[in-house]
């Protein structure tokens, strides 16, 4: 790790990280009642009834920080903002961290959308059950997507993906591809390849991003549970619509916690580059009906970026990232039998 970006030692063991907030949280107490307390019209659990559900030894506050520490573990919010950490990578959170009285609060969907399956992978139903991976190499043909000086963004997804595939096909894997060469597909008909699969497999779909000279780091999409909007987008009343893609809530949010992790692992991370995992309405994450993220691995409008792009060294990163985190996030979901989420 670190072969492209400089690293600190408080970052070095988020490559880690993961592993560490799939697997030691397995000793949950009894549900013993949530204090939920209601914010502009919805529902927020307090912080200390994490600490006691989740058995985190210790709840500490500096300003307006708030952490929550067990041995492996530590979740860390602001208040008034979305951003929470655990082991340092981000997640974008729905609504903002609450101060209400002497209560701290997280959005109740924050909790059971996001936080409950990345802490206790295990109790999503059926989710180890897979040996097929869907990669999706975005654009192609026609639709180049993002350019630089270089290249375009087609290429170096289907460099990406061609590479995740031989990695998977090597540990046992079956993987299928939306596309194998430079062909124009419409978002529709990659999610027709997807769900024309029979058994149970995951979709990652590849993408590099565009954005400006300065922006630059890897983003993690998953799709927005229902209620929840488009990132960056107001809520509008077909977000209350449930999609296939729904379906898998649960595991969709682990599968982008191991690969957003271990990507950022793989490539050497530091906070600029984690932008973290966040909720979209992307085609195909409301289309495919099995466990599905779309990894955005890099700026190809970042001067450095588009340069890293260019070196095989930096695709092949994200593609062991990714591949290590298939294996991962398969493990981590298939530790015990399935129970009740709490908060419901
Ligand atoms: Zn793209």
């Amino acid at each position: 790790m670190g072969e492209f970006f400089h690293s600190n030692f408080v970052l070095r063991w988020l490559r880690a990280a993961c592993v560490v907030a799939f697997l030691c949280v397995h000793n949950v107490k009894a549900q013993t009642g949530w204090d939920v307390m209601k914010f502009g019209g919805r529902d927020y659990v307090s912080l200390d009834s994490l600490k006691k559900f989740y058995n985190f030894p210790t709840l500490k506050r500096s300003g307006n920080t708030v952490t929550l520490e067990a041995k492996n573990l530590i979740f860390k919010v602001n208040i008034g903002s979305q951003e929470a950490f655990l082991n340092g990578v981000k997640f974008v959170c729905t609504y903002p961290v609450i101060e209400s009285g002497s209560k701290v609060g997280i959005s109740r969907i924050d909790l059971t959308k996001l936080i409950d399956p990345v802490l206790r992978p295990s109790y999503i139903a059926n989710a180890g059950n897979f040996r097929t991976v869907i990669i999706d190499a975005g654009h192609g043909g026609k639709d180049s997507g993002a350019a630089n000086a270089y290249n375009s963004e087609k290429s170096y997804n289907l460099k990406v993906a061609s590479e995740l595939k031989a990695l998977l096909i090597a540990k046992g894997f079956k993987v299928i591809l939306t596309r194998q060469s430079d062909v124009y597909l419409t978002l529709q008909e990659r999610v027709e390849v997807a769900n024309a699969v029979k058994e149970p497999a995951i979709f990652i779909s590849i993408h590099f991003n565009s954005g400006g000279r300065s922006a630059r780091g890897i983003e993690t999409f998953t799709l927005s549970p229902a209620g929840v909007a488009h990132y960056g987008s107001d809520i509008k009343s077909s977000d209350f619509e449930t999609r296939n893609g729904n379906l898998n809530d649960s595991a969709n949010v682990a599968l982008a916690t191991a690969v957003h992790g271990q990507v950022l692992g793989k490539i050497g991370v530091n906070n600029t580059l984690d932008r973290g995992i966040k909720r979209a309405r992307f085609s195909v994450l409301t289309g495919v009906k099995y466990p599905a993220i779309l990894l955005e691995g890099g700026f190809m409008s970042h001067p450095y970026e588009a340069r890293l792009m260019e070196n095989p060294k930096y695709l092949t990163a994200v593609a062991t990232g990714i591949s290590n985190a298939v294996t991962l996030y398969q493990r981590a979901v298939s530790y015990r039998k399935p129970a009740a989420a709490p908060a419901q």
